[in-house]
């Protein structure tokens, strides 16, 4: 009966788990919620760190039996998905019919329900994050309604409603933009500091998705482009011993270890960090988009991230580093560097701008607050949104003037949830009551 998040920060007893197969079971569920006065919460596979997804002592909707494909349009260049469909089964359902989602973030763990509801997005110049790509949804709202959502039916609900934090209501299918399956080349390359501030905005322009991460206490980064490959013919994956190596081992066994111990001996950590930057050496190796974007994360950590404008990224990252290098906290987890074109989601980070994202990341067993208190000041003054899903300190107060169309939204759930069915702690802090 409990639920849990992934990262182990937020924990919720519901009343009651129901796991619904059709759209009218997710109806009847709303509208006895609302009749009982009590709450419904919708979930996903509780990848956010923040307690958006908490059902509280409500009614929990769990997501595994809305899952499948429901409709491939290839003229238009779309596919239709049950909601609550793992990206993982939605990318190889895909590449079996030889289609890809423009971007993704960098895994795939999530349902595609609670990715687009929180704004997940991965990186690149010109492909915008998940709820950008929607062409379509259909919604039960607060008051039980199914609402088919798109450019052409119910516009004003399908436009805010893309980033729509689980407050408007139950998504149960979702139809992505897509496109024929394509190939990535990935270039991965260990920089200095100062290098890699003189060319950063080259790889940006560049390569059509760039990530980097900075090993704090250091002057080291590992950055990684990926450009598409003209044909799916030229892909050269890395061989099996070399994945397992690098990606298996490094990136999740000992690193898992080490930052476990550093834990309790953070003096090592600054060595620690030269170490870990040292053992990733450059690499390329090119496969199927969605294998290039993702990989698995094992090692159970928390997060906090930040759009702030593009042009101001790299001067927000040297005032954090400045802090950090000022203060003791020792770091052992690098801060994760992505850019996004702005687009036209209203609550969606990169909402009309242009942005770069700061991450900031700590072992589940290190005490986050005080590392995520330290440099939050910095990007919440450089006019920074926080990830929906991913720790900060918010309320509705200070991120209305973040958002443009932020009243919009609000009255766009005053409208669809006049009862607050899918209100939750965490959204009558960032949406008020
Ligand atoms: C290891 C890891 C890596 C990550 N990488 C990235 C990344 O690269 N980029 C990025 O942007 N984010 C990333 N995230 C954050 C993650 O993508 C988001 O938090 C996402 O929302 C999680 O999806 P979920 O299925 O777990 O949803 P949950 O966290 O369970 O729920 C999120 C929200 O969606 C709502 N929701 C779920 N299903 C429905 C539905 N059917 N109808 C209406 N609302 C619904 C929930 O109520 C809740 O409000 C990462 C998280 C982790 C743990």
């Amino acid at each position: 009966m409990g639920w849990s998040n992934w990262s182990g920060l937020e924990h919720a007893t519901p009343s009651r788990v129901v796991t619904p197969t059709s759209v009218d079971e997710v109806v009847a569920e709303v509208v006895a919620a609302r009749t009982g006065g009590t709450t419904l919460k919708a979930a996903g596979t509780g990848h956010s760190f923040t307690a958006i997804a908490s059902p509280g002592h409500g009614v929990h909707l769990l997501p595994g039996g809305m899952t499948g494909i429901l409709a491939v349009d290839r003229e238009a260049l779309t596919v239709t998905a049950r909601a609550g469909m793992q990206l993982k089964a939605f990318n190889a359902a895909l590449e079996h019919l030889g289609l890809s989602l423009h971007n993704m973030g960098d895994i795939a763990e999530q349902t595609l329900s609670g990715a687009v509801s929180t704004g997940t997005h991965g990186t690149g110049g010109v492909a915008s994050g998940l709820a950008a790509q929607l062409a379509g949804f259909t919604l039960v709202t607060g008051t039980g309604e199914v609402l088919p959502c798109s450019a052409t039916e119910n516009p004003e609900v399908f436009e805010l409603g893309r980033v729509g934090l689980g407050a408007l209501g139950v998504l149960v299918d979702v139809t992505f933009r897509v496109e024929p399956l394509f190939a990535l080349e990935a270039t991965e390359q260990p920089m200095s500091w100062t290098e890699f501030h003189g060319s950063f905005d080259a790889m940006a322009q560049q390569a059509n998705h760039v990530d980097a991460y900075w090993f704090p206490h250091t002057d080291r980064l590992l950055t990684k482009q990926n450009s598409r490959l003209a044909s799916l013919d030229e892909i050269e994956p890395l061989p099996r011993a070399r994945a397992w190596f690098d990606d298996d081992f490094l990136q999740n066994t000992a690193f898992g270890a080490l930052t476990a111990a550093a834990n309790l001996a953070p003096g090592v950590i600054p060595r620690m960090n030269r170490m870990n930057a040292s053992l990733l050496s450059a690499r390329t190796y090119s496969d199927i988009s969605h294998r290039v974007f993702t990989t698995e994360r094992r090692v159970v950590f928390r997060e906090m991230e930040y759009a702030v404008p593009r042009a101001d990224g790299l001067e927000v990252l040297r005032e954090c580093r400045r802090v950090i290098d000022a203060s003791d906290l020792r770091i052992s987890f690098p801060v994760e560097l992505r850019v996004a074109p702005a687009d036209d989601v209203p609550l969606s980070t990169a909402s009309e701008r242009d942005s770069f994202y700061l991450a900031f990341h700590t072992h589940k067993a290190a005490e986050h607050r005080a590392y995520f208190g330290l440099v939050e000041p910095i990007l919440k003054a450089a006019d920074g949104r926080p990830h929906w899903g991913k720790v900060h300190t918010r309320s509705a107060a200070d991120l209305a003037p973040a958002y443009p169309r932020f009243g919009e939204f609000v009255a766009l759930r005053d409208r669809l949830d006049p009862d607050r069915v899918f209100a939750n702690d965490y959204l009558r802090r960032v949406l008020g009551a």
